[in-house]
């Protein structure tokens, strides 16, 4: 397993420095032992990133593009071993983390593609009306960026930055959340073999709390894309203002889930457990506030239940796992804790509500009925495997009810009607929508989320044009005929 920092192409090693242990979550044994960057070794990575930059901003998008296909090939070389790091470090199910894995390889393989595309569109005219003047637009790398990422989907989050950096003719450094650090790592063994060129991406493991600012304050960073909770993003936010940095936040969510009573009942209750078992619930998108129809909340109540009862949960390695433990004993503790809100607070509990019985940061999948609407349980992002629910009468209280809420980043909508499932979706504050269905995010999409969600937006074109800079660039072309500005 890789333990140190990748700088400017070389594993760093050094004695005497402050160390990080990966746990498996599973069993709470330490896995491995990462020696974290120093304050040296961040300076050192923001000076390799400057000095990499002419020269890969300089190369065409055509052979970007080909070094981001061999980082692809090379991961669906290795999915297998990569897939089983993944799961003994973060606790999903295998199976999830071979999901994760091809949504990574997909990310890299469609930006080859945007940066090949880049060639011909990086130079644009822009038609005037003003007569004896011409423009063209230029759309280029922003420069130096720092990526900070959380824990939930290792090689994932880093890919959706990573690759529309690199498309755009960005240099890197990533630092990765501290409990996934060796997995991030494996991408310094995969772009040594693809041969990117040194200092065009850095990975800096170690505390965010050290790291983060030191890098956010920087004065050679030209960007920071962030994605975390709300707490660490606002300072992200207001480090990034020292310098005034572009930044893109990818936050929190408490994303509703919707049933109308025309919906097909058992592709509902697959949304829902998908929307919050899986994973364990750590997901940014969970759709943890469950909104039913008042007709049918009894059926699906009962039916989510027996579903509920069949989960299987256990380490993500042994067969058959369809429910892990929670990454980090910080988290798990986390998810106890609102457990103990929820009993202070008299909510009714129908299943779960306690940790399981044995060695490893292991939940019950939990369900809280009739939550009031000022209870934390429901306003605030809880990142396990806990969901709250409440009925409505018609569907301008489900709007009303969905969009009551500081974040805005996804939701699913159950329903039959086309017409209605448009007419919701309009009127959603949310990012991404899913329609009778468990939650993908295909790479030509975008990702990211309204309110306090965040700011801006990952994936598809967008992903690319958040690391690009757009120049113009005007000129006069004959006599000037049109009206002066
Ligand atoms: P976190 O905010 O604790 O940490 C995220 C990253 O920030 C880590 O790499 C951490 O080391 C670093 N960090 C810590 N302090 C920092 C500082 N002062 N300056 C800069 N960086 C610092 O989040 P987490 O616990 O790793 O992840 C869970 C959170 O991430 C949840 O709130 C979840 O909703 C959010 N998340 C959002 C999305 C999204 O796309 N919107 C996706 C995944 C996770």
């Amino acid at each position: 397993m890789l333990t140190t920092p990748f700088i400017d192409g070389k594993w760093v090693a050094q004695s005497d420095v402050e160390q990080l242990d990966c746990i498996d979550p599973a069993t709470e044994k330490v896995i491995v032992t990462i020696q974290t960057a120093t304050v040296q070794d961040v300076e050192d990575a923001v000076s390799a990133a400057n000095r990499a930059f002419e020269e890969w901003s300089a190369t065409s998008g055509q052979s970007r593009g080909v070094i981001l296909s061999a980082i692809a090939d090379i991961m669906e070389r290795d999915a297998k071993d990569l897939s089983e790091l993944s799961t003994l470090i973060n606790g999903k199910p295998l199976g999830e983390s071979y999901f994760d894995i091809e949504d990574a390889i997909a990310t890299y393989r469609y930006y080859a593609q945007q940066a090949a595309f880049l060639d011909d569109k990086q130079e644009t005219d822009v038609p005037l009306a003003m007569e004896g003047f011409s423009s063209y637009v230029r759309f280029e790398p922003i420069g130096v960026v720092a990526l900070i990422t959380p824990w939930n989907f290792p090689l994932v989050t880093s890919a959706w930055k990573i690759a529309p950096a690199l498309a755009a003719g960005c240099t890197v450094i990533l630092k990765p959340a501290e409990a996934v650090s060796t997995i991030e790592l494996e991408l310094g063994r995969i772009v040594q073999e693809a041969k990117l060129p040194k200092g065009v991406l850095n990975i800096l493991p170690g505390p965010g709390a050290r790291i983060g600012p030191q890098l956010v304050n920087h004065a050679n960073i030209d960007k920071v894309s962030f994605t975390g909770g709300n707490k660490v993003g606002e300072t992200v936010m207001k480090d990034a203002a020292s310098t005034t940095k572009d930044i893109s936040l990818e936050l929190g969510g408490k994303s509703p889930i919707l049933v109308f009573d025309d919906a097909n009942m058992d592709k509902a209750v697959d949304a829902i457990m998908a929307g919050i078992f899986y994973n364990s619930g750590q997901m940014c998108s969970a759709t943890s506030r469950l909104l039913m129809h008042e007709n049918i909340a009894d059926e699906l109540v009962e039916k989510l239940l027996t579903e509920i009862g069949n989960l299987k949960i256990g380490p993500g390695l042994a067969a058959g796992s369809q429910m892990g433990p929670m990454t980090t004993k910080r988290q798990y503790e986390a998810v106890l804790k609102t457990f103990e809100t929820a009993q202070k607070e008299n909510l009714t509990l129908i299943t779960g509500g306690k940790a399981l019985d044995r060695k490893g940061y292991f939940l019950e999948p939990t369900v809280y009925v009739d939550v009031p609407v000022d209870s934390s349980l429901w306003t605030d992002e809880i990142f396990g495997p806990v969901l709250c629910t409440k009925t409505f009468k018609s569907e301008a209280e489900a709007i009303a009810l969905a969009n009551d809420c500081k974040f805005g980043l996804a939701a699913t909508i159950c329903s039959s009607d086309t017409q209605r499932l448009r007419r919701v979706s309009k009127k959603l504050k949310a990012g991404h929508i899913w329609w009778n269905m468990p939650q993908i995010v295909p790479v030509e999409t975008s990702w990211g989320g309204f309110k306090a969600s965040g700011i801006g937006r990952e994936l598809g074109p967008w992903g690319l044009s958040s690391f690009q800079a757009v120049k113009h660039i005007d000129f006069e072309t004959g006599e000037r005929g049109g009206p002066r500005r």
